[in-house]
């Protein structure tokens, strides 16, 4: 994909300080200024700065120097009688739908929008407790990434979680630009970018030039979407009742949104709704595209409206450069030849969706000085 980089802390020049590096005005309060920390110290206080993509589906955290160092889906099982967290992550994930009557495994932001903030909260601390372990006695600056489509008070809300999970200073990107930047895109020329990141909750379209997001749409339909609407098909279709991660694994399995040149077949199990027993079916990707149809339709959908939304030259920009598919959702079988044929331009799937946005929000963090600009939100004194 015409040389766009996707390497981690393959930033130029940023990993190794060399001799005392100035107080950067945007972080307010610096403590070495005071000469109360020894150097050293300094320096590894650098290298916990990190970036948190807060997905809907997945969280991925990116410290400064080390690349990603965590990757875990953005569940939590908490048990409903005291309110206590049994698992997060990983493990709270593979409690879904197998949890007994005082459990619950949520998905905090799962349609993009925050609307269980406690929890969100509890997670997110987690995440940054579980990579700095016993040193975050020194607070690091953070960079989180949210969807572009959420509210002045939600952003506050992931801002003042970040703060009292430990930060000393947090910083917001939207996720279209730190997708762009992921995925190498030069987003401060005066050139169009288009970006579709199709995460687990949320689509962000967007086209960004000199380092700002100039046309965008958000919506809440993603990945999630077409788990359910499998789910409702085989249910209608077989009367055979499916759990969210069987039908993820169809999607990810046979799910496509184009003909295919082979159409493969899978086994499904579920629970008979008629007879109440466990039983197994066999279905075709062609049916599977047919199911998914409206939400893999509205995806489409955004896209176009977003190019009839550009200005003329960043238009004419895209169609020579193309559209770049990120977020795990670009991954289903045959998008970007749907996309081709119902948008006629050229497009380009990332080297590495599920990970573009904390490549991208971790960049800001290795090259904090050049970066800032794309952020929002400001450092806490
Ligand atoms: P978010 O940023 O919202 O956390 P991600 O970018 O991590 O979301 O993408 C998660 C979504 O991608 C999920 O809905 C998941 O089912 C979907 N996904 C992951 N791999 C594939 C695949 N190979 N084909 C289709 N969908 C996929
Ligand atoms: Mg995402």
């Amino acid at each position: 994909m015409h040389g766009l980089s996707t390497e981690p802390g393959r930033v130029a020049g940023t990993a190794t300080p060399s001799g005392a590096p100035a107080c950067p005005a945007a972080l307010g309060v610096c403590k070495r200024s005071k000469g109360l920390v020894p150097l050293q110290n300094a320096f590894r206080f650098l290298g916990r700065d990190m970036a948190v993509d807060l997905g809907t589906a997945n969280t991925l955290v990116y410290v400064r120097g080390r690349g990603i160092v965590l990757n875990e889906p953005s569940v939590v099982a908490i048990n409903t009688r005291n309110n206590a967290i049994l698992a997060v992550g990983a493990d709270a994930k593979a409690m879904i739908g197998r949890t007994p009557g005082h459990i619950v495994a949520i998905r905090p932001l799962r349609d993009g929008v925050i609307a269980d903030f406690d929890t969100t909260e509890k997670m997110l601390r987690y995440f940054v407790h579980k990579v700095h372990r016993r040193q975050f006695m020194a607070k690091p600056r953070v960079v989180v990434c949210v969807p572009s489509g959420i509210t002045g008070v939600e952003r506050r809300a992931v801002f003042d979680s970040t703060i009292s999970a430990g930060a000393r200073g947090a910083f917001i990107i939207e996720e279209p630009m730190a997708a762009a930047i992921g995925v190498g895109l030069p987003v401060h020329e005066p050139t169009g970018n288009m970006v579709v990141d199709i995460g687990g909750g949320t689509t962000e379209v967007a086209v960004i030039s000199l380092g700002g997001i100039v046309t965008s749409q958000s919506i809440r339909i993603g990945g999630d979407e077409l788990d359910e609407a499998i789910i409702s098909y085989v249910k209608k279709e077989y009367s055979l009742m499916l759990g969210e991660r069987t039908a993820e694994e169809i999607k990810i399995t046979i799910g496509s949104a184009y003909p295919l040149p082979e159409e493969p077949r899978t086994e499904i199990r579920g629970r008979d709704l008629v007879t109440g027993l466990p039983k197994t079916i066999t279905v075709g990707a062609e049916e599977i595209r047919k199911a998914i149809e409206e939400p893999v339709n509205a995806v489409v959908d955004a896209v176009k409206n977003t190019l009839d939304h550009t200005p003329p030259e960043l238009a004419a920009d895209v169609m020579d450069k193309g559209i770049v598919l990120t977020g795990g959702g670009a991954l289903l079988r045959g998008l970007d030849e749907r996309l081709k044929h119902e948008t006629s331009m050229p497009i380009h799937l990332a080297d590495d969706p599920l990970q573009s946005v904390a490549i991208g929000s971790g960049k800001c963090v290795e090259e904090f000085e050049s970066l800032k600009r794309v952020l929002i939100a400001s450092s806490r004194r």
